[in-house]
């Protein structure tokens, strides 16, 4: 038997028409098992194992009646319930006694003793622990949570295409009197960004065999554009004449013609030939999965809020990735210490190297275990005595918010917080969307159930996690860009470059009196195609901004048509660029603020260079408000310069700027941002003829990462720092002047 494709298992797809190794990778997805054959998954499904997994035998859970473990599965979680001493406990308690299975005991992560493990599901006892860690069971587990990584991985959207259904086009159960002469399923796919040039190269099954039931008919997409906008349908069919599990995956391939890049987007198709019946009967009967308790309350139920008309103040085209935390991170991040989630998430789910093609991955990976933190530490400022009053328009509630001065809970236009009435009924939940933010106070808006009110009630309160940041983020590590010069710079990149002399006249003229800036700018000027990222850095206060300042605008008087866009972390550092550069006319310099800012935190020399649009503030009112917003596409294209912070940034990609548009991308005070902040603008709109220019001091303290996992794996290391680490931009090395620049405080700066 020839050996299983190993591109397949650390990709999720093959990739080579040509290859002979075999793709009969298959998985349980009910008892979380990976198999390596055909073979091994028939004997799999039939095992003792399986269908104990089925009957629910296996699962340990905890009774909050009798504070315990009970192990066995549902038929002895059953028995543990109807028995004498549960019985009695919970008539002393005056609880009802048919309570539910919990995984865990209530506001801890195991019981006294133990340790849990999210991969197995299990509390361990803490002797054994390391024990556990080695065992073969946990070591399968491990396996399998890498596995969806890989998945995961694979199928989802990339680059802007889409292809529904997701994961898996399920034809579902079909008796083989109708399967005898085909059944068809229709996979669409899908270009959401305008103006993008992506071909539809090929459509091909993973199992290759000539005896496969499938067949794919993609004739009529294969070798031609995905038009925005347009479907480009695939059908999928299955003929059988025999019962059974048909499954196999098609692997998509397309093509960026821009960028000649090439990616991969995976389906599983599925099929059972048979009769209904029986495979109804034979499915799990009882569902018994304990639920994870968290410290909150889950929310079963959610009236969905009035989103405010800031929401829609951006004409956006291309849609965020919803992105949800995997499963796999959410259990690794639910075993052990903070050591082992490190280890967990190494041995399984975080690409074994970061090199051009595992590089969305892994940073996608980060930022789900950063946002597990994140979601945590919202769970802090939870309120159980909140008080809401209606305002003047009768629209919006107030909620008074301690704290909100100091950012602590930090709440902005477009978040969303819950509240519940005390008294009502546990797990309903209101959102209310916030729609203005004062001192002291927040102005939400509920659903239109929201009714019967009176300023004696109390409510809970919770705060949520606004994801918008992080979807962007997600959205950028989803594009297939590789281009190694940018992320991965070697040696050979800058191969015969020698640094630059040219003359350059500086219209700053402090900085005519200090070499480094000179060389800096110099630098700048000169980057060709495929340019590595030219870094300036230094001490605070040594120019790095005056020089960043400079080289805009001498790219602009080399290049009157160049567009350059310039991004900072924050908002304040972003105003200061934007300020130095206030000599250009409003036709040239665009300053863009998401519609969540209000106009007071805007520097007044800047009120000329933002854009507003009026929104409907309330219809029976009439009312109107101005938000920031991006101005029509044909003014926004010709902007020399658009100043924004790296998340912000997106708004480029989000409204449809081609790939290419900006011949220069600036990260300034980029060692404080996190890799896949600084992404975004990068990983969007950079092409093989973008200049991308850093600066910053990796000295410096570096970004913000709350989670010590996603610390330990180095999220906390600025795109600018790793950079810096590798042997072309070391101080020691000859490069100063192609690659780096150090700017230092030879003459003092206003
Ligand atoms: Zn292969
Ligand atoms: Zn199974
Ligand atoms: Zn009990
Ligand atoms: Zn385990």
């Amino acid at each position: 038997m020839p050996a299983l494709c190993r591109s397949l298992r650390t990709t999720g797809f093959c990739g080579n028409s040509a290859c002979q190794h075999r793709h009969d990778l298959r998985i349980c997805e009910i008892c979380s098992v990976v198999c390596t054959s055909d073979a091994v998954y028939k004997s799999h499904i039939t095992g003792k194992r399986h269908l104990a997994q089925i009957r629910g035998d296996s699962a340990t859970s905890y009774c909050t009646v009798c504070a315990k473990m009970v192990g066995g599965g549902a038929r002895s979680w059953s028995m543990h319930v109807a028995g004498r001493p549960h019985q009695k406990k919970a008539a002393n308690q005056g609880v009802p006694p048919n309570v539910q299975p919990e995984l865990l005991p209530p506001s801890e992560s195991a019981p006294d003793g133990y340790q849990h493990c999210g991969l197995c599901n299990k509390n361990i006892r803490t002797e054994s622990w390391s024990l556990h860690l080695s065992s073969s069971k946990h070591q399968k587990m491990q396996k399998y949570a890498a596995h969806q990584a890989v998945i995961g991985e694979a199928t989802k959207d990339k680059h802007g295409v889409t292809i529904s259904p997701e994961e898996v086009l399920n034809l579902g159960i079909i008796s083989s009197s109708e399967t005898r002469s085909g059944v068809e399923g229709r996979l669409v796919a899908k270009n959401t960004v305008p103006l993008s040039r992506i071909m539809f190269v090929s459509a091909q099954l993973i199992s290759k065999s000539r005896n496969t039931p499938w067949s794919i008919d993609a004739t009529a997409v294969v070798g031609e554009l995905l038009v925005h906008g347009r479907d480009s349908p695939i059908t999928i069919k299955c003929k059988s004449t025999h019962d059974g599990h048909f499954e196999d995956r098609v692997e998509f391939v397309f093509e960026d013609v821009a960028l000649k890049q090439q990616f991969v987007i995976v389906r599983f198709i599925r099929l059972i030939v048979g009769d209904r019946d029986v495979y109804e009967r034979l499915k799990p009967t009882t569902p018994y999965t304990p639920r994870i308790r968290s410290k909150r309350e889950p929310e079963t139920k959610v009236f969905p809020g009035e989103a405010p008309p800031a929401t829609n103040a951006v004409p956006y085209v291309t849609k965020l990735p919803p992105a949800p935390i995997p499963k796999s991170i959410a259990s690794v991040m639910n075993t052990g210490t903070t050591k082992d989630k490190v280890n967990s998430i190494r041995n399984t789910i975080l690409p074994k190297i970061l090199d051009v093609a595992s590089h969305g991955r892994y940073f996608k990976t980060l930022l789900w275990i950063e946002e597990k933190r994140s979601e945590e530490d919202l769970e802090i400022y939870d309120e159980h005595d909140g008080r809401l009053t209606l305002n003047q328009s009768r629209k919006h509630y107030l909620l008074e918010v301690a704290g909100l001065a100091e950012k602590r809970p930090s709440v902005l236009v477009g978040d969303r917080i819950l509240v519940q009435r005390h008294g009502s009924d546990k797990g309903h939940w209101y959102e209310g969307h916030v729609h203005f933010v004062h001192q002291k106070e927040v102005g939400l808006q509920f659903h239109c159930s929201f009714t019967g009110h009176n300023p004696g009630h109390r409510y809970n309160v919770r705060f949520k996690l606004n994801r918008i940041p992080l979807r962007r983020q997600h959205q950028a590590l989803d594009v297939a860009l590789r281009g190694e010069h940018l992320f991965f710079p070697v040696a050979r990149h800058i191969a015969g470059l020698n640094a630059p002399t040219r003359v350059v006249i500086p219209y700053n003229p402090i900085i005519a009196l200090n070499p480094a800036q000179m060389q800096a700018i110099r630098s700048i000027l000169s980057m060709k195609d495929r340019s590595v990222p030219f870094v300036v850095f230094g001490p605070p206060g040594t120019g790095k901004t005056v020089t960043i300042v400079e080289a805009i605008r001498q790219i602009l008087r080399h290049n009157p048509n160049a567009r350059i866009l310039a991004c900072a972390p924050s908002n304040s550092a972003a105003d200061l660029i934007a300020s130095r550069l206030t000599m250009y006319s409003q036709d040239q310099l665009f300053r863009f603020y998401a519609p969540s800012r209000t106009k007071k935190d805007v520097p007044d020399k800047l009120v000329p260079f933002v854009y507003e649009k009026q929104m409907e503030l309330d219809r029976v009112e009439r009312s109107m408000r101005d938000y920031f917003s991006v101005p029509p596409m044909t003014r926004l294209r010709r902007f020399n310069i658009i100043v924004s912070t790296c998340v912000s940034a997106s708004v480029a990609y989000g409204v449809g700027l081609q790939r290419g548009h900006f011949t220069h991308i600036f990260i300034d005070e980029a060692g404080q941002a996190t890799e896949p902040e600084a992404m975004i603008s990068i990983k969007t709109m950079a092409d093989d003829q973008t200049k991308v220019i850093l600066s910053g001091d990796p000295k410096q303290l570096g970004p913000i990462v709350r989670c010590p996992v996603a610390r330990e794996l180095e999220l906390d290391t600025s795109y600018l720092e790793r950079m810096m680490k590798s042997d072309i931009y070391s101080e020691d090395s000859p490069n100063t002047g192609i690659t780096w620049s150090r700017t230092s405080d030879l003459i003092a700066l206003s």
